[in-house]
């Protein structure tokens, strides 16, 4: 191990909708908002309702806070905590946000979108913040200077998503949420994953719940993947630590613990993310 402290903590691990109840304590109700910090960076990874209660935690910092925001693709689930981040409407602070452009809009446009007029009261560019905008396409090489990388590969999902990896002295996180397996891994995803230290999955479904059963339909051309095909993708791109993510919103406490205790069987090296969950590289 070289370098700086290498830390991942889980703000939101829900997909689709907030679910906040008694059902979910355990877990965590909150849409996707992971947070990397590298050493003295700071790196957020989709800006769901979790970031509500990261934007808080930072604001008991002194002194401005700056960052790089990573967002997958503007579903509502990835970008709905924005509005509420606290720390993008204290000048001073800076953030780059980093996403993909979709149907003819950029990236930024799409990010302003949901907080025009009226959908929330206070646009984008009045929130205080200095805030800057990187389109990335896929297949990107960022230097994030201080040594980090980051890098990009396009997910299988309806209007487009990406994923990506950060990297510093040797160690690697993936981020892989919001895509959708075929009949093999995905070879992007393969190729990102490649060798790193966590990957983030999308374990929205059990295969049996995208295959159809008991009647029910099939989740085929939904985006979404399972935690058996995460499993696939981290022995395939020979990674270490699998965590699944991006929960369904009808899970509940024991039946995410049934299936993390699952997977475990077949691939010791797995969890469930949790809100609150830190892991340490
Ligand atoms: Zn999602
Ligand atoms: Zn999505």
């Amino acid at each position: 191990m070289s370098g700086k402290q290498f830390i991942i903590t889980f703000w939101g691990v829900r997909g689709s909708l907030p679910v906040p109840g008694p059902g979910t304590v355990k877990f965590g109700g909150n849409t996707p908002c992971v947070q990397v910090e590298i050493g003295d960076r700071l790196f957020i990874l989709d800006a769901g309702s979790g970031i509500y209660n990261l934007g808080q935690y930072l604001m008991q910092k002194d002194g401005p806070v700056s960052g790089d925001i990573f967002i997958t693709h503007t579903h509502w689930d990835h970008i709905q905590g924005f509005p509420f981040f606290a720390p993008a409407f204290v000048p001073g602070n800076r953030f780059v946000l980093y996403g993909q452009g979709q149907m003819n809009s950029t990236f930024a446009d799409l990010m302003r979108g949901q907080m025009m007029h009226p959908h929330f009261p206070v646009m984008l560019h009045e929130m205080g913040a200095h805030i800057d905008f990187c389109e990335v396409s896929g297949r990107d090489e960022i230097d994030l200077g201080d040594g980090i990388i980051a890098r990009t590969a396009l997910n299988n999902h309806p209007s487009g998503s990406t994923s990506y990896r950060l990297e510093h002295g040797g160690r690697s996180c993936c981020y892989l949420t919001d895509t959708e397996h075929y009949d093999y891994p995905d070879p992007e995803l393969v190729e990102l994953a490649r060798g790193a230290d966590v990957v983030i999955y999308d374990a929205n479904f059990t295969d049996e719940e995208y295959l159809g059963y008991e009647g029910l339909p099939a989740k085929k051309g939904w985006g979404h993947s399972t935690w058996q095909e995460g499993i696939k993708l981290v022995r395939a791109a020979g990674a270490r630590q699998l965590v699944l993510f991006h929960h369904a919103i009808f899970r509940n406490d024991e039946e995410l613990e049934e299936i993390e205790r699952r997977a475990r069987q077949v691939y010791p090296d797995c969890l469930a993310a949790r809100e609150g969950m830190v892991i340490v590289l």
